[in-house]
């Protein structure tokens, strides 16, 4: 069977992760999370002191990228590949509401954007690989053989961003998580590089309604469609 490259890209908290790991599980591929690198890249800034006042001092972090490794180790316990920041395991640290606070400050910054874009297309350079994010199928990916485009209405994404936080313990209120939303959503789709566009020759699929098994059996049904298209 030929390898392919899935993109799926979307607003924030639509699934996408979840999504792109069950389809990369299913096909054997790899999975590669790219909004875990640019967590990583805030992870990084917030530790250095490169944010102040909430502001991202932009021309630190801009001279300090060099000194920034990102990279994947594959977790067979947990069934997929955990981020790693100058070897060490930041996972869990990246996830955290305070980050998701300061991420899209950072992926605004087009130096940023370039070094990541570099090492996503080497990730993928062999397809066979799932990537989530927001410039996937417009950017990194363009000739992408399937693109998938998730959305659900920001009350939907909200409330499953707020349960799965409260689940891991953070004590967040649900307004602040869709405050969070709301904002990674606008600067996201307004910055001037790759903003979050849904490509042209991406499919949408909108699951307000739907459960994570129904939006996978629906992905997996376009992947089946695309395979085909190509026997
Ligand atoms: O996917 P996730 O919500 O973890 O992404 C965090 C943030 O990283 C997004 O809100 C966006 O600002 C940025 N991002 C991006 N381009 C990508 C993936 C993520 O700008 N391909």
């Amino acid at each position: 069977m030929r390898n392919i490259t899935i993109a799926i890209d979307g607003y924030s908290s639509t699934g996408k992760s979840t999504l792109a790991k069950l389809v990369a599980k299913r096909l054997g591929y790899v999975y590669v999370d790219s909004g875990a690198m640019y967590r990583a890249v805030t992870y990084y800034a917030m530790q250095n002191s490169f944010i102040e006042n909430s502001k991202v001092k932009v021309r630190e972090l801009i001279d300090h990228l060099p000194e920034i490794q990102i990279s994947f180790k594959y977790n067979a316990d947990l069934g997929f590949a955990e981020v790693y920041l100058n070897s060490i395991n930041i996972e869990k640290q990246i996830r955290t509401l305070e980050v998701s606070s300061y991420v899209s400050q950072v992926s605004v910054i087009p130096e940023v954007r370039r070094q990541l874009v570099v090492q996503q297309q080497e990730m993928g350079k062999n397809k066979a690989v799932v990537m989530d994010g927001r410039d996937i199928g417009t950017v990194v990916f363009p000739k992408a053989e399937l693109k998938v485009f998730l959305n659900a209405s920001p009350e939907t994404r909200a409330k499953r961003r707020y349960y799965e936080l409260i689940e891991k313990g953070d004590n967040v209120s649900f307004q602040e998580v869709f405050r969070n939303v709301q904002e990674r959503d606008y600067i996201d789709s307004n910055r001037k590089d790759s903003p979050l566009r849904k490509a042209k020759d991406a499919i949408e699929i909108d699951n307000s309604d739907l459960t994570k098994e129904q939006t996978f059996q629906k992905t997996m049904e376009l992947v089946t469609m695309t395979l085909e298209g190509y026997e």
